[in-house]
């Protein structure tokens, strides 16, 4: 590969020369040399020459130098791009006639020479070709070229990819390739096989690249990538998995593939890897499907995204995030009476305009900044109850969200507290919505941390209770006050037998434990009143009421 890469660059990327003599027929003759190989410009002394080198702004591989000039010789003109940082490294082959001088000027920092007159253009042109190799290659050669894989490293698939670009024939495809859970093959099987299972991935890219002519690389852990001739079926990057499990008894590795087609913008090589390895993402918990494109519609959530996270810290400062909040009705009684809400984010976003949560909320999750926004949310709510109290002299209990990334947070409780004190609330005025994954979180210390906010007093909800993998069983044992029963169950609680029968046993068993339960998303009367008739406290949904502003929400204390 890389042979052939260096033979296309020679043909394809001409590298150029600057030519520097005073005589023209030896300018003449030594470009005429040249000329096969490299595009050539021409100096006719020192000066001249530091002139062209500016002119062309980088794009110089070599220079070729005589000694002997007027107005600025050889030796001069060597001591000062050697002084300058930005031609220091530009290589210099000297052009002489007297053995002595040889000497001398290697030791100026030039580094070959060839001797007048030009007898042998073959030999010149190894020269010259040896020292531009050797030039490129100095800005690699630290870095390695292969890892433990047998597959290039990023630093170098970068370099060839840039290379191959220049080769405008081809058409290729640029594709990320992510093992599923390595982390959990690293955990159940040991190192060594996952060491293994690397080297077998690295094996087939190696021989996928071979039959579709690329190049591929160990990006890091558990990524890869693939750059090759545009595939007519991207359904043959699913045998490299098989060929994985055939050649792999002991661990399952399952390969997802991000492919960034080259109508998807040829851009800077460093962005396409992210956005290739970005389509490879989507794929994550997605057990369905094991390719993704980049497309249009992945580009401009990818832009809307990191809009939004540049936005975020003058969102906060200038209170753009406003507090909705939602009705929670009891109806256990004849008629249904207000006794709580859920505080639920918005963006008054100056320039896209209202913006909902599920636009940002999951981006926040991910990178952690939704610690800030929680925070936030909190204190606003607090400032809200407080307003409450003072024109109503009374306030109805409000439930904040509080993600995961919140939870591992070891001063949650005290940042809490200090809110409700500055405002003048108690623990039971704010009560906290936590995700039932949260529960299921990996770190034991969320749960002890959850059971210690319990015992400060806050009202604990377990939100969206039944969308994942909880059981009853966790019940008893979890730190919960308030059960909301996701909204998979209003959905079919009215017309499912199966579905109200489950919700009723939930109830039931809620009841025996004291906890009381919330039915989320009700729409309609006839969920409404199978709800009711389940035995569920309370209930929360557009049926009752959408989510108000802080101003329509006082009409339930007039
Ligand atoms: P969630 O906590 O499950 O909140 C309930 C969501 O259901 C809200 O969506 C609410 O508007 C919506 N909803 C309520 N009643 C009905 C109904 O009858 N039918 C339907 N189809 N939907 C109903 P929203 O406000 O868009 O919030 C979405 C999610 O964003 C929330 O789900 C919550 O997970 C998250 N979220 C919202 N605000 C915050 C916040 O301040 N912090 C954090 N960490 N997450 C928040
Ligand atoms: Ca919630
Ligand atoms: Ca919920």
């Amino acid at each position: 590969m890389y042979n052939s890469i260096n033979e296309a660059r020679k043909q394809q990327h001409r590298r150029k020369i600057l030519v520097v003599d005073d005589e023209d027929i030896n300018r003449l003759m030594l470009g005429n040399i040249v000329a096969r190989d490299y595009d050539v410009v021409y100096a006719a002394n020192g000066q001249e020459a530091l002139d062209r080198i500016r002119e062309e702004k980088g794009s110089l591989s070599l220079v070729l130098l005589d000694l002997l000039m007027p107005v600025m010789d050889g030796f001069t003109f060597l001591g000062k791009i050697k002084e300058d940082e930005k031609t220091k490294d530009l290589p210099v082959i000297v052009l002489t006639s007297e053995g002595d001088a040889e000497v001398d000027s290697i030791h100026m920092g030039a580094m070959d020479f060839i001797s007048k007159p030009y007898h042998d253009p073959e030999v010149i042109l190894a020269r010259i070709e040896r020292i531009i190799e050797l030039f490129e290659g100095r800005q690699l050669i630290h870095k390695i070229e292969y890892d433990d894989t047998g597959l290039l490293t990023r630093d170098f698939f970068l370099e060839y990819m840039r290379q191959m670009d220049e080769i405008e024939n081809d058409s290729r495809d640029l594709i990320a390739v992510q093992i599923e859970n390595f982390s959990f093959v690293n955990e159940i099987y040991g190192r060594e096989e996952g060491d293994r299972v690397l080297l077998l991935i690295g094996k087939a890219l190696q021989d996928f690249v071979t039959d579709h002519p690329g190049l591929a690389c160990h990006s890091n852990g558990d990524e890869f990538f693939i750059y090759c001739r545009k595939l007519d079926d991207y359904d043959e990057l699913l045998q490299i998995e098989e060929k994985i499990a055939r050649l792999n008894d002991i661990s399952s590795a399952r390969l997802r593939f991000g492919v960034l087609k080259e109508e998807a913008g040829v851009g800077e090589a460093e962005k396409r890897l992210n956005n290739a390895s970005f389509a490879c993402k989507t794929l994550r918990n997605d057990f369905s499907k094991h390719i993704a494109f980049y497309d249009k519609k992945l580009h401009d959530d990818e832009v809307l995204s990191e809009r939004l996270l540049n936005d975020m810290d003058r969102a906060l400062e200038k209170h753009e995030f406003k507090v909705y909040l939602q009705p929670k009705f009891d109806i256990s009684e004849e008629s249904p009476q207000v006794v709580g809400a859920e505080a639920l984010v918005r963006w008054q976003h100056t320039a896209m305009g209202m913006i909902a949560p599920y636009l940002f909320i999951p981006l926040f999750e991910r990178n952690g900044l939704i610690h800030k926004l929680d925070l936030y949310i909190f204190r606003e709510t607090a400032a809200i109850m407080a307003g409450w109290k003072e024109r109503y002299g009374r306030h109805i209990p409000v439930s904040v969200n509080i993600s995961r990334v919140d939870l591992h947070d070891i001063r949650l409780k005290e940042r809490l507290l200090d809110i409700l004190n500055a405002y003048g609330l108690k623990t039971s005025d704010i009560h906290l919505e936590v995700t039932e994954s949260a529960y299921a979180d990996d770190d034991n210390d969320i749960v002890a941390r959850i059971a210690d906010l319990q015992n400060s007093g806050f009202i604990i909800e377990m939100d969206d209770f039944g969308a994942g993998f909880s059981s009853l069983n966790m019940l008893h044992s979890m730190p919960i006050n308030v059960l909301k029963l996701d909204m998979k169950f209003a959905r079919t609680v009215d017309k499912d037998q199966k579905q109200f029968h489950l919700v009723k046993c939930i109830v039931e068993f809620s009841k025996y434990l004291e906890v009381a339960t919330v039915a989320e998303g009700v729409e309609n009367r006839e969920q409404y009143e199978a709800m009711k008739e389940a035995g569920c406290d309370m209930v929360q949904g557009y049926y009752f009421s959408k989510p108000v502003t802080e101003e329509e929400f006082e009409k339930y204390f007039k």
